[in-house]
């Protein structure tokens, strides 16, 4: 009966203790990824060092392009295309892989700036479907760009040095806050609340803050209050990414949906031996928006870079597109005994055994999704085994509780097989979500048989 039924059984149980050792010092060099990139500028900024480090050059549309050639894309600093054209027939196909680099945050409005009640504030618009009240009395950092009317970019960092300062968003009092916490979660702390706390010290002489603050941003910065109409700024926490548990098994951070599923599909690439396949790796910006404008999955930017390669190796687009295989990488909800409930434990991925397949998302009926073929599982499947990858199949809670959706059915919509592959999650989109090092590090392994096979 044994042989006969299928068990799920954690990594631990699995493999050799010296896959656990790699898969620790793997997890590394993640956390000084995620403390480097914790928007999607400053990942595919990081990204972007990689990939030369690693042999890659910047690519530009209409450029030749042979066997051989290893290149990147960017597009407009917040989009990625890393790829290498492999030996075979182009007609064979591409392997392509896409995590997205943007997380959940709270972006600055564009008029930003106000005083009120002896202390200077920005106004906010969230960004990415964010829990409001977990952002609330918490140490948080501001990163961007300001572009100014001479377009001069002024990056913007700061918080990250122990020497900063940190930026903060109130929270009421319990002494007075008796009507807020019969509110649903929701609703107890409101869009319009989440205004960052930047200042208190008023202008020797008009006695108010904001000129204090516009003088010393003009000082450091070289800017004036409208330069923000044309400026991207993001609140995200200013915490570092830590380990968890007195084992350090897990990883604590801001921002592993889905810099840690970035992370191991651009490392297996530059670790990948094979000269054989042409690989695309992507890294993707708007995710947590839908997927829209110009550097968002929804972008024509796939098909004009897949055709440009087809075309230039002498295949024709379709066709390329025809025989290529996705692996569409983010995360997943891991199953939390906190929140039993919402979980169908069977089919939810469970923390430490492993990467994790989901065949379909979507909500109500399994609408708005890509639905991976038995065919194409089966193929992973084999694939996998050959390198004894560890690997789950996932779904996203109970039917009919919620759901949600990846870039997968902005890259199958082309005729290409795809599947979503990633880390399961604790807490998802919190200012500090928690994942475990052995599911990050055969995710990297899956990936790279992938890469490979
Ligand atoms: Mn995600
Ligand atoms: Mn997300």
């Amino acid at each position: 009966m044994s042989e006969l039924s299928y068990e799920k059984k954690t990594v631990y149980e699995r493999v050799d203790p010296a896959v656990i050792d790699e898969a620790f010092a793997y997890a590394v060099d993640y956390k000084k990824y995620l403390d480097a990139g914790k928007t999607e500028r400053e990942a595919v900024k990081i990204s972007i060092e990689m990939a030369r480090s690693a042999g890659y050059r910047e690519y530009r549309l209409g450029e030749p392009l042979k066997v051989g050639d290893k290149c990147y894309y960017n597009n407009r600093g917040k989009n990625l295309y890393v790829f290498s054209i492999g030996s075979e027939p182009i007609e064979h196909g591409i392997r392509i892989t896409a995590a997205h680099v943007d997380a959940p945050r709270i972006d600055l409005k564009q008029n930003p700036l106000y005083e009120d009640g002896g202390m200077g504030f920005f106004k906010t618009h969230y960004y990415g479907g964010i829990r409001k009240y977990q952002w609330v009395a918490t140490p948080l950092a501001l990163h961007g760009v300001i572009v100014t009317k001479d377009q001069t970019v002024i990056e913007v960092c700061i918080g990250e040095d122990e020497s900063d300062p940190v930026f903060y968003i109130n929270d009421l009092l319990p002494h007075l806050g008796q009507e807020q916490s019969k509110l649903p979660l929701s609703e107890g702390i409101k869009g319009e609340q989440l205004n960052v706390l930047i200042g208190s010290m008023p202008e020797a002489e008009s006695k108010e803050i904001k000129p204090a603050i516009l003088k010393l941003l003009n000082e450091k910065y070289g800017i004036c209050e409208e330069d923000f109409l044309s400026s991207e700024l993001c609140v995200v926490p200013a915490a570092k990414a830590r380990d968890v548990g007195f084992d350090r098994s897990l990883i604590g951070a801001y921002g592993h949906d889905d810099r840690v599923c970035a992370y191991p599909i651009l490392t297996a690439l530059f670790d990948s031996n094979d000269t054989e396949h042409t690989k695309l790796c992507i890294l993707a910006d708007k995710e947590e928006t839908g997927s829209d404008g110009p550097s968002g999955m929804k972008c024509d930017l796939l098909t004009d870079l897949i055709a440009e390669i087809a075309v230039q190796l002498g295949g024709h687009p379709a066709v390329v597109r025809a025989n290529s295989k996705c692996l569409s990488a983010d995360v997943s909800a891991a199953y939390d005994p906190n929140f039993a409930d919402v979980f169908e434990k069977r089919n939810t991925p469970l923390l430490s055994c492993g990467a994790v397949f989901t065949k379909f998302t979507g909500s109500r009926g399994k609408s708005g999704t890509n639905d991976a073929s038995a065919e194409y599982i089966g193929w992973l499947r084999s694939i996998l085994s050959r390198d004894g990858v560890i690997w789950q199949a996932g779904e996203l809670g109970r039917v009919d509780l919620g759901g949600g959706g990846t870039v997968a059915m902005y890259i199958s919509k082309h005729n290409i097989d795809t599947i979503d592959l990633g880390v399961p999650v604790i807490s998802m989109h919190a200012p500090f979500e928690v994942i475990s090092k052995v599911d990050l590090y055969e995710t990297y392994r899956a990936v790279k048989a992938f890469y490979r096979y």
